[in-house]
């Protein structure tokens, strides 16, 4: 093989670094980090937990939404002493931080009903699901409110390449182990390169030192035996001959490959999830605050500030009543798509960015099944599998390995996928079921139920995550409009899009500004 940089560079850093690169454009893009998912975007820290001091003298606070950001503010006023309340619709805490297990339930906007028949001690987090190790502040809190976690695997090697379409070549519609193709390519590459390296037709401005190293480091790395320095399939990469190396890359396999991931977020390893469910955090907090500063079932109608003070209307969803109560400032915690249409007395600055402010299509679809077939048949413990199925994201569980049941993560989108939010649950079920089953022929058998969620289709979220770039949302969304501020994730100074860790920042900025804003009068 030849390689089309001829160096006269006296700067030998240079030419390594355009070996680098020609290494990725031949293949070995173990070496970059491509996208999993459209959400694969920064997912910084929230860095510092802000720390305040200092009491006002009148203040009470309503917090409006009982989501992670709602809980965070309300958990640091309590710390500072304030007088706060927690008004929430659900008859739960968490919001997005949903683990649906037997019982739960919801019922679709337009009209249709879910009751989940799990089996005891079965969950699927249909909300968030993992936490990169680098969100301290959503991990710190785990740490404070004794919710244990655990490591949730990103990548299992046993896990399946499944590509339809003519795109694929040769390899469309086979099943090809991800050690297979890492093997496979890294070993093919290697030789290449170690060919190249001694027929001296790599230009490298190298001492021969460090071309022995490179040497012994391509051998090493490509599985490639050290005396004829050539790639053979080995017991470890499992059955079988080679793929072809052109066959991988027509296939386009290697794009998906993970390695350091360039940027946190959904490619960041180690990753984690509390133990029982995403949803242990939220309780973590409701324990925390206690049940006296948490309303439920408080749908929130109104708002309305003037210069002393704020009144909120809610509507008891149990009791059909209507209640009035009062606070001197309002942090407004709620999905911003919903505050949009509420009764708000906030400047037209305001109302015009919340408007402005759109959020993703998220679905999900849990499958319980009877038999833990994935790890028992093919040895698939966490990760994913990578294909272009129109399920977005098929995902294992990270929990309980070596029981009996498990629940799979049938979908996962954050777009439309097809016409499928407008079909009845049923036939979604039968489309995961169908597209499954091309890669797992045993999902059928092995079935026993599904729970499907289609977060525009949610009561008090309707929607996902909000979409698009945070710095320009942000501006005008973290003032304070004189006694009301806003403190859902959406206005988070940290992620896009909006991770949980958003909603901990989000919290931070809301209960540093509330507290100014009291300490001013
Ligand atoms: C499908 C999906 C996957 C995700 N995956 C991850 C992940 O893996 N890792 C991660 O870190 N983050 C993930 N996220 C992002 C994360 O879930 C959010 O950033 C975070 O949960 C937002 O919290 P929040 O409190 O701002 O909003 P919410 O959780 O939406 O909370 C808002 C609260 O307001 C309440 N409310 C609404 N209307 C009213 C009303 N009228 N009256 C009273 N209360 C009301 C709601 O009931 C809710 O409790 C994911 C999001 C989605 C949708």
């Amino acid at each position: 093989m030849r390689m089309k940089h001829r160096s006269s560079a006296t700067d030998s850093g240079f030419t390594r670094r355009r070996f680098l690169e020609q290494l990725g454009a031949i293949g070995g893009s173990s070496l970059v980090m491509s996208a999993m998912t459209s959400w694969d975007l920064m997912a910084g820290s929230a860095g510092q937990r802000p720390e305040l001091s200092g009491r006002p003298a009148k203040a009470k606070v309503l917090i409006l939404g009982g989501g992670l950001s709602g809980l965070v503010t309300a958990y640091e006023l309590g710390k500072l002493g304030y007088d706060y309340q927690v008004l929430e619709a659900r008859a739960r805490v968490g919001g997005l931080q949903w683990s649906v297990r037997r019982g739960s339930e919801h019922t679709e906007v337009d009209g249709e009903r879910q009751v989940c028949t799990f089996d005891e001690g079965q969950y699927v987090n249909v909300g968030p699901w993992r936490i990169p190790h680098s969100h301290r502040g959503v991990l710190d809190y785990c740490k404070e409110l004794g919710v244990p976690v655990q490591v949730f695997l990103n990548e299992s090697d046993a896990s399946f390449f499944f590509y339809e379409g003519t795109a694929a070549g040769p390899l469309a519609n086979r099943r090809v182990k991800l050690r297979e193709v890492k093997a496979d390519l890294a070993g093919q590459v290697n030789e290449l390169l170690i060919k190249a390296i001694d027929q001296k037709q790599l230009d490298l401005p190298m001492t021969p030192e460090d071309q022995r190293r490179l040497t012994n480091y391509l051998i090493g790395q490509g599985y490639l035996d050290s005396s004829t320095r050539s790639y053979k399939a080995f017991a470890n990469r499992g059955e079988g001959d080679p793929i072809q190396l052109t066959q991988l890359l027509q296939a386009g396999f290697g794009n998906r490959l993970r390695s350091v991931p360039a940027i946190e977020g959904t490619t960041a390893a180690p990753m984690f999830q509390p133990v029982g469910g995403m949803d242990q955090i939220s309780k973590g907090f409701e324990r925390a605050i206690g049940p006296k500063r948490i309303t439920f079932n408080a749908e929130i109608q109104a708002v309305h500030q003037s210069d002393t003070g704020v009144k909120v209307t809610y509507l008891n969803t149990k009791t059909g009543k209507k209640v009035e109560t009062t606070a001197d400032y309002v942090v407004v915690s709620m999905p911003l798509n919903l505050v949009a249409g509420l009764d708000i007395n906030i400047s037209s600055e305001m109302m015009t960015a919340i408007k402005a402010v759109s959020y993703s299509n998220s679905a999900k679809m849990g499958l319980a099944m009877k038999r833990r077939f994935w790890e028992d048949d093919d040895g698939i413990f966490g990760g994913h599998l990578y294909s272009n199925l129109p399920l977005g994201e098929f995902s294992y569980p990270s929990n309980d390995f070596f029981t009996r049941k498990g629940v799979l993560l049938g979908l996962y989108s954050n777009g439309p996928i097809g016409t499928l939010m407008d079909q009845p649950i049923a036939a979604r079920i039968e489309h995961v079921l169908t597209h499954a089953s091309k890669v797992h022929p045993q999902i059928r058998a092995e079935f026993e139920s599904a729970y499907a969620v289609w977060w525009k289709k949610v009561k008090y979220n309707q929607g996902g995550y909000a979409s698009g770039r945070n710095e320009t949302r942000r501006q005008q969304l973290s003032k304070v409009d004189n006694r009301i501020l806003l403190g859902s994730a959406a206005v988070t100074p940290h992620s896009e899009p909006d991770w949980q860790e958003g909603a901990v920042s989000a919290g931070w900025q809301a209960l540093t500004l509330v507290h100014e804003r009291a300490m001013r009068g």
